[in-house]
């Protein structure tokens, strides 16, 4: 039985007036419970049983992601600043290309540094990235391109927009499953 594995893992109850168990992994790998007000013990403990692989899982991936940053190191105000610079000159040159590959067009194109989003695309035809993709493979950059541009042509996750994302980038779920991996472990890098 893996269930010691579990045991051995703090967690925190927060009860409130909601219908149904929830569980969130914080980014210093404790697990929160969301209860409603009469929950028991017991009650919990079987949930998180009932849930034990997938909290492993995501607790393996959080461990991983804080380790990565942690010896990847927080960045300085002056790789902040070549950063930022690479990015202006890297991430327009991969939109451009991937537009006159698809025929899709776009308006402008932001770049910032973010802690939360990769990638989005707003309904007046702007783009805006993150910095940080600048630090990773070229490929993960490629992907949230290609997938903001196609927002282009259906503003939503449909089935539609993912053929269309796949036959720009036929890597494209390799890619965005690395930047689920790793992504976190760049956020942590920006710091405070
Ligand atoms: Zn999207």
């Amino acid at each position: 039985m893996n269930r010691l594995a579990l045991e051995k893992i703090e967690y925190i109850i927060k009860k409130s007036r909601r219908r149904t168990i929830s569980v969130q992994i914080s980014s210093d790998c404790r697990l929160i419970i969301k209860a409603p007000l009469f929950t028991t013990t017991s009650e919990v403990e079987s949930f998180l049983k009932e849930k034990r692989d997938w909290i492993k899982k995501q607790l393996e991936r959080t461990r991983a992601q804080s380790q990565l940053a942690s010896s990847l190191g927080i960045l300085s105000e002056k790789e902040i600043r070549k950063l930022k610079r690479d990015a202006k000159k890297i991430i327009p040159q991969r939109v451009e290309h991937y537009a006159k590959l698809s025929g899709i067009t776009y308006n402008r194109i932001f770049i910032r540094l973010q802690k939360s989003r990769w990638g989005s695309c707003s309904a007046e035809g702007n783009l805006n990235f993150n910095a940080l993709l600048a630090l990773m493979p070229l490929e993960v950059l490629d992907s949230v391109v290609v997938h903001e541009l196609c927002h282009r042509r259906h503003m939503n996750h449909s089935n539609a927009f993912y053929d269309e994302v796949l036959k720009i980038f036929p890597d494209y779920k390799k890619w965005d499953k690395w930047l689920k991996q790793n992504g976190v472990a760049y956020q942590l890098r920006v710091g405070e």
